[in-house]
């Protein structure tokens, strides 16, 4: 019988944006495996350089995870210790490393976890819709048939939705989620979270979609779109009515401002302000 122990396989969360959202167990676990394997070792070389990690790097990707982890699950039987990266995030989480999880499992080894940045859970954090229970729907397919139908399926969940969306499709599908949830449906772009420019927009579905749609500046870089679940609705007239009346009290009474806003919106002058 052999004496070697198998190695761990540590699964470890990388920053979404900014450098330093990297715990200090993470740099410690990836400076000390054996080897690091990496989605795009390219991609990642320059932050693991950052953090002054050295440990070789080895491609673990979709297309090539088949093939990789059987000699990846010899190594950890063999006695080392190997990490899983991704691009960015948790691993595993819309990236690769299902399959490695799953046969390093199945062959005995032991699989820790080193968590950190998740977009989901980032966005969800800020977001400001019922964080209770959620549903991650990851990404959604890329035609607009699919997609709609896709969305059907979650149109009576009362669990706040959560996709990966790729910037050039946001303002489409924020279309298709207007189209399916309704108008009033609450929604939140989280877009660049931990970055330079990031954004987190909360509005009622129609608006959202339509402010996406004339700002080309919202369709840019890595974004998160977050919908309220069903019975979260807000009234449309009602939401549009009180962001009006927000306006125009700065500059009249309140009662005037009520009754203009009343007027521009069509919601009921009361709801607005009981005077
Ligand atoms: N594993 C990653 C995680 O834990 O979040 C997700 C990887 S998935 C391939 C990439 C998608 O995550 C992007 O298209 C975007 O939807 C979302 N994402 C990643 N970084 C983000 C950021 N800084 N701000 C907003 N969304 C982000």
């Amino acid at each position: 019988m052999s004496s070697v122990q198998p190695g761990c396989l540590w699964v470890v969360a990388t920053p979404i944006g900014h450098r330093d959202d990297f715990s200090a167990r993470a740099v410690a676990t990836l400076r000390e495996v054996a080897v690091i394997a990496a989605e795009d070792t390219r991609h990642s070389r320059p932050l693991l350089l950052h953090h002054g990690i050295a440990t070789p790097l080895i491609a673990l990707h979709e297309h090539n995870e088949r093939e990789v982890v059987e000699a990846v699950v010899r190594r950890l039987q063999g006695g080392e210790s190997v990490a899983l990266i991704s691009d960015a995030g948790t691993p595993l989480v819309s990236d690769p490393g299902f399959r490695l999880v799953r046969a390093a499992r199945a062959a005995g080894i032991r699989c820790s976890p080193v968590p950190g940045a998740c977009a989901a859970i980032a966005a969800l954090s800020v977001a400001g819709l019922p964080s209770d229970r959620f549903v991650f729907e990851g990404f959604l397919p890329p035609k607009s048939a699919a997609r709609r139908a896709r969305l059907q399926e979650l149109a009576g969940d009362p669990r706040t939705l959560i996709f990966y969306e790729s910037s050039h499709r946001v303002a489409e599908s924020l279309a298709d989620m207007r189209a399916v949830f309704g108008d009033g449906r609450e929604a939140v772009l989280a877009r660049e979270l931990t970055k330079l420019f990031e954004t987190v927009l909360d509005e009622p579905l129609a608006r959202l979609a339509e402010r996406v749609a004339n700002d080309p500046d919202q369709q840019r870089g890595e974004c998160v779109i977050l919908v309220a679940g069903r019975g979260e609705e807000v009234d449309a007239k009602l939401a549009e009515g009180r962001r009006v009346f927000a306006i125009l009290r700065e500059e009249l009474p309140p009662a005037k401002a009520a009754k203009l806003a009343a007027a521009v919106s069509g919601a009921a002058r009361k709801a607005l302000y009981e005077g």
